[in-house]
């Protein structure tokens, strides 16, 4: 079975310090590379490379969970990272939201032009989110069409970068000094949205 740990997950590591300087993207930066990492072994098994590619967009196109400090990270990259001209076209976008509110049915609002414009640092579902066989036609859910052909990684390496993530969740939810596995499970559940519900419109 495949298998990684934080200290060899380091090489597919996104470096940036500056933006590893903000609050809890060092932690959430490790459990990138660890799922990651995780995805690379698990990809490695298989008999055909992914189908997945440039331009290839579907699954953006679809409910996208996502934790609070994944879309905190999200906002920050968006802040700190993108050039003047992307930022302009993501926030056209974002007030998009204003008003009518968008539906978990549209698509991700990172999606620029067919391209993921935050994709150092895209949630883990997003990290997971692996096709063979073909690409994912429009509107397909390949979990639903066709699960053979979807990646399976590990659920106990996602849960292990979950927990990395912790220590930023411990300064501001209230959270028993020790927490077991189902209890730290169902946290991470009670606090995953999905990136289409959340109000973009005031970062416009
Ligand atoms: S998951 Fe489907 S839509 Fe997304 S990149 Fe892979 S093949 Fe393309
Ligand atoms: S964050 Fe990027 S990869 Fe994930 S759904 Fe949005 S556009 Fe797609």
């Amino acid at each position: 079975m495949a298998a990684c740990q934080v200290k060899n997950a380091q090489r597919l590591r996104y470096q940036n310090h500056r933006f590893e300087r903000m609050p809890g993207m060092s932690l959430l930066l490790d459990a990138f590379a660890l799922v990651d990492c995780d995805v690379e072994a698990s990809i490695a098994l298989q008999k055909e490379p992914p189908a997945c590619g440039p331009g290839c967009c579907q699954c953006c196109i679809q409910p996208i969970p996502a934790t609070p400090l994944e879309i905190l990270a999200l906002r920050l990259f968006a802040e700190l990272e993108l050039p003047p001209s992307r930022r302009d076209a993501l926030k056209a976008t974002f007030a998009r939201f204003r008003g009518e509110r968008a539906t978990v049915w549209d698509a991700c609002p990172f999606l620029l032009e067919k391209s993921c414009c935050v994709y150092s640092v895209r949630p883990i579902a997003c990290r997971r989110y692996v096709v063979f066989g073909q690409p994912c036609k429009m509107g397909e859910d390949a979990t639903q069409t066709r699960p053979a052909d979807v990646l399976h990684p590990r659920q106990d390496a996602m849960q292990a970068a979950l927990r990395l993530t912790l220590p930023w969740y411990r300064e501001r939810y209230t959270l028993p000094e020790h927490i077991t596995e189902e209890e730290t499970q169902a946290f991470f559940r009670g606090v995953t949205t999905v990136l289409q519900a959340v109000p973009w419109a005031k970062y416009a």
